[in-house]
């Protein structure tokens, strides 16, 4: 085991259960004003430390009985482009409107099961 591997990432993260958050859930902003608080985030946060991204990975093969996650259960491996596409398409979006260059300081992923698709590589 590589300790300093380990103390690397033995920090608390931030719990990212259900996207949108749930501050939103009752009090969706508007686009304009999302792409405001969007652009606000960033400015404050970009140059000093650099910005953190969480990518919401919804699928999972089975639910799992615990689970408080907004998740998609299937079987059907035929989601994962067309959804890994429109996240991308979502990146795209938030680029423009960045006023600078993103310094990426973390990247979440969650679940769902972020390995959904290795599992489907791991069986044919
Ligand atoms: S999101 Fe996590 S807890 Fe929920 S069903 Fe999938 S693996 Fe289980």
């Amino acid at each position: 085991m590589d300790i300093q591997l380990t103390r690397k990432y033995n920090v608390a993260g931030p719990r990212y259960t259900s996207y949108p958050t749930v501050p939103y859930w009752d009090n969706s902003p508007s686009v304009e004003d999302w792409y405001k608080l969007v652009k606000d985030t960033f400015l404050a946060t970009n140059d000093k430390e650099g910005i953190s991204l969480y990518i919401h990975l919804p699928f999972c093969e089975s639910l799992c009985t615990y689970c408080g996650c907004n998740t998609r259960i299937t079987v059907n491996h035929a989601v994962e482009v067309p959804y890994i596409d429109t996240v991308l398409k979502e990146w795209e979006m938030y680029l423009k409107q960045f006023p600078g260059k993103p310094r990426i300081k973390e990247i979440h992923l969650g679940g769902g099961t972020p390995t959904f698709s290795v599992v489907k590589i791991s069986k044919n």
